[in-house]
């Protein structure tokens, strides 16, 4: 992977401000996921609004991320070369659009979080690791179970 460069520029389709660091304004992406975000957007065919994607450990901390997200520029536990995570947002989506957007998500290989007011997409499968595959995990209480991983996966 030492070949594998982070991506620091806006990518089709997501702009600097998107993709950046809330609190700090770091765009750092690994490239994996730099290139299957916009291939995520062109088969989903409509706009797709990101509520987060790039933050550096320490805005990580303040937003009280997962100590291992993947969201993070740089990744202490897994190897990652920059961020590999985004939370699309989808409060006010009908149930059956946001179902329709996590199968499509899936069949492309991301893994896939459900929570009430985003659907969070990440590389993870991409890093070829047998401790982290490519799974559906819910928000707990902030998901409502409308539906859940069976029916993504099916
Ligand atoms: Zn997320």
């Amino acid at each position: 992977m030492s070949d594998l460069q982070p991506v620091t520029t806006a990518i089709e389709f997501f702009s600097v401000k998107e993709l950046a660091c809330k609190g700090t304004g770091v765009v750092k992406l690994d490239p994996r996921f730099a290139e299957a975000l916009p291939e995520l957007r062109r088969a989903w065919g409509k706009g797709l609004t990101p509520n987060s994607i790039c933050r550096t450990p320490e805005h990580n901390v303040k937003v009280g991320g997962n100590p291992n997200s993947l969201h993070m520029t740089e990744n202490a536990k897994w190897p990652t070369i920059g961020t590999m995570a985004a939370d699309i947002s989808w409060r006010g989506w009908p149930v059956e659009e946001q179902l329709a957007f996590a199968r499509v998500a899936w069949g492309m290989g991301w893994a896939i979080g459900l929570h009430n007011g985003f659907c969070h997409v990440d590389r993870r499968a991409d890093l070829g690791l047998a401790e982290l595959p490519q799974s559906v995990f819910l928000y707990g209480k902030d998901w409502a179970n409308n539906f859940n991983r069976d029916d993504i996966v099916a």
